[in-house]
């Protein structure tokens, strides 16, 4: 039996303890401190490092703070397109949604593709289709409304500018101050079987079908038994152009970093470089884990069966 553990993010950015009220930092705690209960009690249970990613998910997606399922941002024309990803470390089995619609829980989508379909990837109406033939939980779009997302996209619909997340500033002084809200979670079971999973409403006012990293296996999240499980979160075009969680898997697999040296390389590195601003967590098959971000904040947990067990906001 190895080690278990499980570590989340509920997104990166800049997060000052100033911009927060206690009651918002404690509800954010909460949030946190409850998605990382759900999973880690999977784990315990001698559950698979993906029913725990999921798990813990779910509670993310179903929280309206973050960004991801309920409260997730509104695109430019004034709806929510969501994002996810789920992967198998052991088998490397993957799915993901893109721009779909309506879906309570876009990471039960992500995992139905990976078992019940012949694909990887599934976007928009296609995904949607195939989400209400596998009788997955649809809402109206009520139920993904809040009032401080759109307010948030009020501010900037009529222009060309689109936000990471809870920031709406032009784009330039958004390059100064950025928050992303997007969710994950990486696990070790009781097996030595990791997963990776990530979830997001993307980014404020987006347009043209835009998606970020956080779908794409290899960009936003990954997970191989060799190496890691990674879900990032952040600026999603840095991340993709940078390849940001298989990189690390690469240098891990093919320089023989630990954990800690590969994801710290490829976010306070690379990402650096090209002012890829934001962060990731990571899980090994030996039930180590790290959370490294480049950011002021990122909204955080790890509960591991060697005693580790904190949520934590800022740097
Ligand atoms: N990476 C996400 C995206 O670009 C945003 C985030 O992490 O909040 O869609």
């Amino acid at each position: 039996m190895s080690g278990f553990t499980l570590a989340i993010h509920g997104g990166a950015g800049t997060i000052l303890k100033n911009d927060m009220t206690p009651e918002l930092e404690r509800a954010y705690l909460e949030g946190l401190q409850q998605a990382l209960q759900a999973g880690f009690a999977v784990l315990e249970q001698e559950g698979s490092a993906v029913n725990a990613v999921k798990a813990a998910i779910v509670i993310l997606e179903d929280n309206v703070l973050f960004n991801a399922g309920r409260g997730s941002v509104f695109t430019k024309k004034g709806v929510q397109e969501m994002d996810a990803a789920i992967m198998d470390g052991s088998t490397l089995e993957a799915g993901s949604v893109a721009g779909v619609r309506n879906v309570r829980n876009p990471i039960e989508l992500a995992e139905e593709v990976m078992r019940n379909s012949n694909h990887v990837f599934l976007s928009g109406k296609g995904a949607n289709d195939f989400a209400i033939k596998q009788g997955i939980k649809l809402e109206p779009d009520e139920y993904f409304f809040s009032q401080f997302r759109y307010d948030q996209w009020k501010d900037i619909r009529d222009s060309d500018n689109y936000s990471l997340d809870h920031t709406h500033q032009r784009l330039e002084e958004l390059m100064k101050d950025k928050k992303f809200g997007t969710v994950g979670a990486t696990a070790c079971d009781k097996n030595g079987n990791i997963a990776a999973a990530t979830s997001t409403g993307g980014m404020t006012n987006k347009k043209y079908g835009r998606i970020g990293d956080s779908p794409l296996i290899g960009c936003g999240t990954y997970a191989n038994n060799r190496t890691c499980a990674i879900s990032c979160t952040g600026h999603g075009e840095m991340f993709i152009r940078a390849v940001a969680a298989h990189d690390v898997s690469c240098l891990m697999e093919y320089k023989g970093y630990t954990l800690q040296q590969a994801m710290d390389m490829v976010v306070n590195e690379k990402l650096v470089s090209i002012q890829g601003e934001g962060g990731m967590i990571g899980v090994d098959a030996l039930g180590n884990s790290a959370l490294i971000f480049n950011s002021l904040g990122m909204y955080r947990g790890v509960k591991s069966s060697d005693g580790t067990e904190y949520v934590a906001i800022y740097k």
